[in-house]
């Protein structure tokens, strides 16, 4: 188990999580959100975003820091903590993204970690090599390669009691980012951002993020904590955790409020066609859109940075409450209907349902099936599992809710849409406590029904008889031929 983080609950690849930070004696509760502070200019100042906004932690970067003489020597003389005037955890980022933005940067690996060290750091960064999605597999394995040296390098630079980051690389080709994930975690490095997915994000790439993100936690062990790097915007911080992410940092917040753009869970709006703020925060109770719109550009800027702040630390509160009552995925559901690329995330959330299942908790508080995607989650997914170990009689009837009949047959077992069959003395039990709609669809049906068949392959000894009402015959079809089915709707008794 790693040293510096504890995981204290689960749901699907979400998690609750401690990470201690020793050098700044404290420990940051996750998923936790790192707002990006420039030492240049603060929209927000440090110590208003931990008093009025409870941040635990931040990050600023070593290399702008490295690069203004005056800041660079009082950051030297004062320490961060004192020139930010911020009381929790500072983490630095290295200038890896000037390098793949501008392509060159004049401070190396152990250049830059001994100077976020002796700046104060908290946690520190190496220079690893962002590769951009859709490269060439060359390029992005060349680049990994460097990433990978850095990563050794600074295992071996004296940093104190700093954690140091270890960034997993390797584009858009899961294989390589799963070598990077097990590369960086057998490193004796501490965190795990997962890096240059901005540029997916950008492009709306929500499933392509996703299938990456998949990639790297295969290859990091389940007690890694996972930053994804650049990840900012609230209407994905649920499905960033719900894939296993730890950290999320948002430069976002102020760089909207720049562009008089505000932030919802549901998107980004401009300000400009406002007629309502559908928000409670302080800045949204005090005006009105037209009161935000007459203010002075840098009060204006302020305000709205203010806004979007308060709406991604809810989201993350949220998210928080959501893994504690097991109703992540839930949540998830509900904002990946803010953008029909979002709906992608999702789907592509679920093509890792195996994955999600191995830390999803076997029992929770409910199950609500709240769109056609619910049939593909992992509970269905561990049913189907399950079924194929439960002991059969010779002859089983298997129904929908009551027997309506079943004397004739050794036991009566119900099947319920989207898990299949199951013992009825497991009715009580989730998650075949489950909420679903009256008009079930037919997602629903054809889990149920792959259940039976799981069932029915893994017991070719038992004699399986199918009532069901009204299902179609579209589904049915599934259905071995070997099964009797029964359609109790047009049965007389
Ligand atoms: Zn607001």
């Amino acid at each position: 188990m790693r040293e510096c983080f504890e995981l204290r609950d689960a749901d699907a690849g979400g998690r609750i999580g401690e990470l201690t930070v020793p050098r700044a004696e404290t420990t940051v509760e996750t998923p936790a959100l790192l707002p990006v502070i420039n030492p240049n200019l603060d929209t927000i100042s440090p110590r208003r975003l931990a008093e009025e906004f409870g941040a635990e932690i931040l990050i600023t970067n070593s290399y702008i820091i490295h690069g203004t003489e005056d800041v660079r020597e009082q950051a030297l003389e004062e320490g961060l903590h004192e020139l930010l005037d911020f009381p929790g955890a500072i983490m630095t980022d290295s200038g890896s993204f000037q390098l793949s933005e501008y392509g060159d940067i004049d401070v190396t690996t152990e250049e830059i970690l001994e100077f976020q060290h002796e700046i104060g750091s908290d946690i520190g960064t190496p220079v690893d090599i962002p590769t951009p999605p859709d490269v060439s597999r060359e390029r992005a394995e060349d680049e990994l390669a460097t990433t990978q040296e850095r990563l050794e390098v600074a295992e071996d630079v004296d940093t104190g009691d700093m954690l140091v980051s270890a960034p997993v690389q390797g584009s858009t080709y899961p294989d390589l980012r799963e070598e990077a994930g097990s590369h960086a975690d057998a490193t004796d490095l501490d965190v795990f951002p997962v890096g240059a997915v901005v540029p997916l994000m950008n492009d709306y790439r929500y499933d392509d993020m996703v299938d990456a993100v998949a990639a790297a936690k295969r290859g990091l062990g389940a007690d890694a904590p996972v930053h994804l790097f650049g990840a900012g915007h609230p209407m994905m911080f649920a499905l960033g955790v719900a894939m296993g992410c730890d950290l999320f940092d948002s430069a976002a917040y102020a760089l909207y409020a720049r562009d008089d753009r505000y932030l919802t869970v549901r998107g980004t709006r401009q300000l400009a066609e406002l007629d309502y703020l559908p928000c409670s925060c302080p800045v949204c109770t005090e005006h009105s859109p037209d009161d935000l719109r007459a203010l002075p550009d840098r009060d204006r800027e302020e305000e709205l940075a203010a806004h979007n702040l308060h709406v991604t630390f809810e989201e993350i509160r949220r998210i928080k409450q959501a893994i504690r009552a097991g109703n992540l995925l839930e949540l998830v559901e509900q904002r990946a209907r803010a953008h029909p690329a979002m709906l992608d995330g999702y789907r592509a959330l679920l093509d890792h349902a195996a994955q999600l299942e191995q830390s999803d908790p076997v029992s929770k508080g409910s199950f609500f099936y709240t769109s056609h995607e619910s049939a593909r989650r992992p509970e269905v997914r561990r049913h189907h599992e399950r079924v194929t170990r439960l002991e059969t009689p010779d002859s089983l009837f298997l129904t929908e809710g009551e027997p309506a009949r079943g004397d004739e047959y050794d036991e009566s077992w119900r099947v319920e849409p989207p898990f299949g069959p199951f013992p009825r003395a497991l009715s009580k039990s989730y998650p075949f406590t489950a909420e679903l709609p009256e008009r079930t669809d037919r997602a629903a049906l054809e889990a149920a029904v792959e259940g039976v068949v799981r069932l029915v392959e893994a017991n070719p000894e038992t004699e399986v008889t199918l009532g069901h009402w009204g299902w179609p015959d579209g589904v049915l079809e599934a259905v071995p031929e070997r099964v009797e089915v029964v359609d109790l709707m047009g049965d007389g008794d």
